[in-house]
């Protein structure tokens, strides 16, 4: 499939967004598009150079060492699928040895590049622990495992869609952790998460939520 634009009219819609002084967040699945549009980001922040942009990547579905690094450089933040378990078939097509290059969690973890979490629903269920799942198992729900080395922890997942989610979204000092001062939107798993990650889903331990709430006392 074509990108939907030249890179022409990508780099200039990139740059006005750049130099609005807002935060880009583009989906593009392909390693094609994903290189158009680091080369968007990389003129743009020539262009005008700015810290703690978080210009963003919404999927990054397929991606090669190269782009992974580049990534890396402009600090970039990274939205990856984690939809094994619906859509794994979707993968077959690409072969088995780019299925270690899709989604790539791993790689975005050992890189320190951040990343968060999302369902991107309705393509995938709205269920972070299902998703979370996802990124610890790589196994789609026939039982069948898509790119096993691009695996995390349960933690780091965990991480990703917390710490990480609200990061992406300049709200880190608001949202993302059990602190005092932040809102207390949180829930309290029946089983102790680290027994449950290796196989089965987590979905429906949860025994509590809290929501809209405050958090004023300091947890250590
Ligand atoms: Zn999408």
């Amino acid at each position: 499939m074509p990108p939907p634009r030249s890179p022409e009219e990508l780099n200039a819609l990139i740059l006005r967004v750049h130099e609005a002084g807002l935060q880009a967040c583009v989906h593009s699945n392909g390693d094609r598009e994903i290189e158009m549009l680091l080369n968007a980001f990389e003129r743009a922040l020539k262009q005008k150079p700015r810290a703690n942009h978080r210009h963003r990547i919404e999927h990054c579905s397929v991606v090669t060492e190269a782009l992974l690094q580049r990534i890396k450089n402009l600090a970039i933040v990274v939205v990856p699928h984690s939809y094994i378990w619906e859509h794994g078939d979707k993968m077959e097509n690409y072969g088995a040895w780019r299925w270690d290059w899709m989604h790539p969690a791993r790689s975005l973890v050992d890189l320190g590049i951040p990343m968060a979490g999302h369902s991107d629903d309705p393509v995938s269920a709205a269920d972070p622990l299902l998703r979370i799942q996802d990124m610890v198992t790589r196994t789609s729900a026939e039982g069948k495992v898509y790119g096993a080395r691009q695996r995390i922890s349960a933690e780091e997942a965990l991480r990703a869609w917390t710490v990480g989610g609200a990061y992406a979204s300049f709200e880190e000092d608001r949202k993302g952790s059990i602190t005092s001062g932040k809102l207390a939107d949180f829930v309290v798993l029946s089983d102790d998460e680290t027994v449950r990650k290796i196989n089965c889903p987590f979905g429906k331990a949860i025994c509590c939520g809290w929501s809209a709430m405050r958090i004023w006392v300091a947890i250590s």
